[in-house]
């Protein structure tokens, strides 16, 4: 698929999560700048037949697969084609491929907790690195930008309204927003698909309807979690380290659109926004390309069609998980990494279909509330947090589910 690349110029990329929505997004992107970049590195977790593929289509030096069973079926299918991609397995192989010498740039699309140790990997290594994995900064936001400072490499955040907000933001960084002139930020949330349902209709909402987003196509977590809003949530938490915005100068409103995604008002009472049709390709081919534009495949935004923009309050009643959101941001230290956690069981319960979606905020703050937050002081100290809390939320599943 890649042809005439030209190897002096082009640019070595990893894609982390490739077989995911934002992995397939970036490898179409990329398709479109064939003498820009060049795949270096494809990983999936389980999902065998999609790299295959992929490697069929890119021939990417590295595969990893996470677990060695995978990896071996798929390093057999790929011998019997003649492909010469090395087929590896394992985090520290997801590390390996995120900070080797010769990549460029890293997309960390891998969903969840897991994406955290690849993408200090390459932050360390000095990487450009194109976030989409909002946990990282959730579970360690000082830790990661620390890291990414450290090791001289280029954020470049790819979750839409981060990306609006990078576009919109003066370039200097600081402290404090206020020294940029800079009063608050403002994440629009398309509301989901239960933006006008009531609650108790919210209590009976089945795996298919939350799965049913109305705008964006997305994995499975992030669907869910954009329909409890704790998406909206993870996101607030992700702005406050990308931007050093404090909780109270970072607001949500519900934008059903999805037109508008996101804003930064200045002080001066200016309100910058950055627009665009409901597709990931824009945040990254911003990404890939930054400081330079590149077409994306995303057609034009048309605004007659559009016709009207419509804004309203989020409701923390019918939606309690974008205030537990906050409410864990305020507490600091380990609490958002607990939220995540046990957000992670949450979600994957409600998808077993093992639990209701009202279940979901309830036993999140169940366990946030019977935590004891402690001070950041290293990943591995994180890591033992993370698996507290989801045998606290396993231990509330046992007894609810
Ligand atoms: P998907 O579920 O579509 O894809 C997830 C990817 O991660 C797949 O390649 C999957 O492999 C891989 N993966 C899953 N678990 C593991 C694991 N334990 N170890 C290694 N790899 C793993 O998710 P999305 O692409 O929708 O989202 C990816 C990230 O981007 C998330 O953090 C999400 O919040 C964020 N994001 C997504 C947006 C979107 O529009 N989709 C928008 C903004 C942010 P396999 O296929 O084998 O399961
Ligand atoms: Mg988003």
């Amino acid at each position: 698929m890649l042809k005439s690349v030209n190897p002096v110029l082009a640019k070595n990329v990893s894609v982390l999560g490739a077989t995911g929505t934002i992995g397939l997004h970036t490898l179409d992107v990329i398709t479109q700048h064939p003498n820009r970049f060049k795949v270096f590195a494809l990983t999936a977790n389980t999902n065998v037949k999609g790299l295959f593929a992929l490697c069929v289509s890119y021939a990417p030096r590295y595969a990893v697969m996470l677990h060695a069973t995978a990896a071996n079926e798929l390093a057999t299918q790929l011998k019997a084609i003649g492909s010469s991609t090395v087929v590896l397995h394992g985090e520290e192989s997801l590390c390996y491929v995120a900070s080797h010498e010769e990549v460029d740039t890293v997309m960390a699309a891998i969903v969840g907790a897991a994406g955290l140790h690849p993408a200090m990997a390459a932050a360390k290594a000095g990487k450009r690195i194109l976030l989409a994995n909002k946990e990282t900064l959730v579970m360690a936001g000082n830790l990661f930008m620390q890291a990414v400072s450290d090791g001289g490499a280029t954020l470049l955040p790819i979750d839409s309204e981060h990306n609006a907000i990078f576009q919109v933001m003066p370039r200097q960084r600081s402290e404090q927003l206020s020294q940029i002139g800079v009063k608050r930020v403002i994440l629009t949330a398309s509301g989901g698909p239960f933006r006008n349902a009531s609650l108790d209709e919210l209590k009976a909402v089945t795996r298919a309807q939350a799965l049913n987003h109305p705008n964006w196509v997305m994995g499975p977590k992030i669907t869910v979690d954009s329909a409890s809003l704790m998406n909206k949530g993870l996101e607030v938490i992700e702005a406050h380290w990308l931007f050093n915005a404090l909780p109270n100068q970072i607001d949500v409103v519900v934008h059903p659109q999805s037109v508008i995604h996101s804003m930064v008002e200045y002080i001066d009472g200016s309100v910058l926004a950055q627009l665009g049709n409901p597709d990931m390709r824009t945040p990254i081919a911003y990404g890939l390309g930054y400081p330079e534009r590149l077409s994306s495949g995303v057609s034009s935004l048309d605004l007659l069609t559009t016709s009207r923009l419509d804004f309203s309050a989020p409701d923390l009643e019918r939606f309690p998980c974008l205030r537990i959101a906050y409410d864990a941001l305020n507490l600091g230290g380990t609490a958002p990494a607990i939220l995540n956690a046990a957000n992670e069981v949450a979600v994957a319960a409600f998808l077993a279909e093992q639990i209701g979606f009202m279940d979901i905020p309830c036993m999140i703050e169940t366990v946030l509330l019977a935590a004891s937050i402690e001070q950041v002081e290293s990943i591995a100290q994180l890591v033992a947090v993370d698996a507290m809390a989801r045998q606290h939320a396993s231990d509330w599943l046992s007894v609810h589910a």
